[in-house]
């Protein structure tokens, strides 16, 4: 670099003799200094683009973790995402809130989804309360005779679809209800 500083005086200090000798050099010459490349690799930041709009950022603004956006936004559109989102929880408290499938109370945090075994609705949901006595409500089902009550054990028999009875029967009513026709 010294040596080129030098040189480049050296050629200033003669500049109209060097000229006349080289008509060339000066375009050469006249090209201003560079910046070390050094300066040029550090110096400059990788740009930052707004995450909605794609503009390149002078201001970044951090978007609010409910928004759910990567990266930064511009000013305008901070402000546009304010105002949208603003008006976000008002809608959401016009829409019905979630109500238990049986006793229809309101379900805050505590919805439980009933067993597939129920043969529910899909997406029905229900409270706490309600869960239990239908489980309970279920085994009941699964291991008593729908007709007499009493405990069935590994064979049961399924009632015809006709007669309309929920659950399993233990045979002696099954066989009675079938005379009956
Ligand atoms: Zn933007
Ligand atoms: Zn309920
Ligand atoms: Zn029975």
């Amino acid at each position: 670099m010294k040596i080129f500083c030098r040189l480049r005086n050296y050629i200033m200090s003669h500049w109209p003799f060097m000229q006349f000798l080289f008509p060339a050099c000066s375009r050469i010459l006249f090209v201003p200094v560079a910046p070390r490349p050094a300066i040029l690799l550090f110096g400059k930041r990788e740009p930052v683009m707004c995450a909605v709009c794609g503009r390149e950022l002078k201001h970044k603004y951090k978007p609010r973790e409910d928004w759910r956006i990567e990266g930064y936004l511009c000013s305008d559109c901070q402000i546009e995402k304010t105002k949208e989102f603003a008006s976000r929880p008002q809608q959401q408290q016009q829409q019905e809130p979630d109500r238990c499938a049986m006793c229809k109370a309101e379900l805050g945090d505590v919805a439980v989804k009933p067993r597939w075994q129920w043969e529910m609705e899909p997406g029905t949901l229900l409270c706490q309360p309600c869960f239990g006595r239908k489980e309970a409500e279920y085994n009941k089902r699964l291991n008593f005779c729908a007709t007499c009550g009493a405990k069935i054990g590994f064979i049961r028999y399924n009632p015809k679809p006709a007669w309309k009875i929920q659950g399993q029967m233990c045979r002696k009513c099954w066989d009675e209800r079938n005379q009956r026709k």
